[in-house]
């Protein structure tokens, strides 16, 4: 079933996404991983996609074990600022090749991109998402920022942009993470006044250290509260203690969102399964314990 489907056949959508590994060590851990998710029935994962261009297909290729050996439902992300038209098409077939009907369109991470390394036939995701329609056979979802892109000069113009990836034919979206609901419902509100009316998944992902929090604000320049800033600070170094803050943080944020109007919640797993299913445990209110 694709990813429009399940969100228009009603009911909260839940999502967990993964990255592809790099060595034989993580694989087998993210394939345990998949198989203690695929225990709470998610509607679908995703799979991510490095920007550099270099290696497409491990995404294509994790997409298609996750669909056929897992029997999940699969969204690959696809980045296009270092590809070509006809690279994308190709990627394309062999996402079809494994019967991957759904696409998160993406313009990938410029600082990834080295600058002889970017292809020129994309600027933006809209390109990519009019091409994949034009294409035909996927459905299409892309990305939002409930704190504006870093990029962009201001939220309404990020905002009007987004109105231009929708109408090339994104689907559905997903947000960045973000820690301050307050952000979500404000701009869930926004981008409907300015016309978009597509569902918009909150994207969420418990903090395992004060360190990774440091990384996150900085490159993806999303905001703390201090509640959880100060959580953080007081569960330094205590590795237990830190992460029943973050699954309790996360999984109340969760909640706040589900109950104010949100259609479900894709949560930012790092390949890890143990908070994953501690939220949405606590979320469905099911006792919090990791399978045996
Ligand atoms: P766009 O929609 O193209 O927007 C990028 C910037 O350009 C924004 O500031 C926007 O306002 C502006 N813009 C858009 N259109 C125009 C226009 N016509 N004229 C001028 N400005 C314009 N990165 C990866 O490398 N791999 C992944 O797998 C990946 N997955 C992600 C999943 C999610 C849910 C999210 C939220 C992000 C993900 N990213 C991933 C990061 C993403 O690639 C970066 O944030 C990237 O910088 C922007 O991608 P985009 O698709 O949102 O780009």
């Amino acid at each position: 079933m694709r990813v429009t489907e399940r969100l228009k056949a009603g009911g909260r959508v839940f999502s967990f996404e993964f990255y592809p590994p790099k060595t034989a060590e993580d694989t087998a851990k993210l394939f345990n991983t998949a198989l203690e998710l695929k225990a709470l029935s998610p509607d679908f994962v995703s799979v991510t996609n490095s920007s550099s261009g270099v290696t497409p297909y491990r995404t294509v290729a994790l997409c298609g074990v996750l669909k056929v050996q897992f029997g999940l439902e699969v969204v690959a992300h696809l980045t296009c600022l270092a590809h070509t038209r006809e690279e994308i098409a190709e990627i394309c077939g062999g996402l079809k090749k494994m019967d991957i009907a759904n696409i998160l369109a993406l313009r990938g991470d410029a600082h990834n991109v080295e600058s002889g390394a970017r292809r020129r036939d994309y600027d933006h995701a809209s390109q990519l998402t009019a091409d994949l329609k034009k294409t035909g056979g996927f459905t299409v979802g892309g990305a939002c920022y409930p704190e504006k892109h870093p990029e962009a000069p201001s939220l309404e113009a990020d905002i009007a942009h987004l109105k231009e990836k929708v109408s090339a034919g994104a689907e559905y979206l997903i947000t960045q993470l973000f820690f301050d609901n307050a952000f979500y419902f404000k701009f869930v509100e926004k981008a409907a006044a300015a016309g978009i009316n597509v569902p918009i998944l909150p994207g969420l992902m418990p903090l395992t250290g004060y360190k990774q929090m440091q990384n996150f604000t900085q490159m993806m320049k999303v905001s703390v509260p201090d509640a959880l800033r100060k959580g953080l600070e007081r569960w330094d170094g205590d590795k237990d203690g830190l992460y029943k803050f973050s699954v309790d943080y996360a999984s109340a944020q969760a909640r706040e969102l589900l109950e104010g109007g949100a259609p479900g919640l894709h949560l930012y797993t790092l390949n890890r399964s143990k908070a994953a299913i501690a939220i949405l445990k606590n979320v469905k209110g099911e006792p919090a314990q990791r399978p045996a």
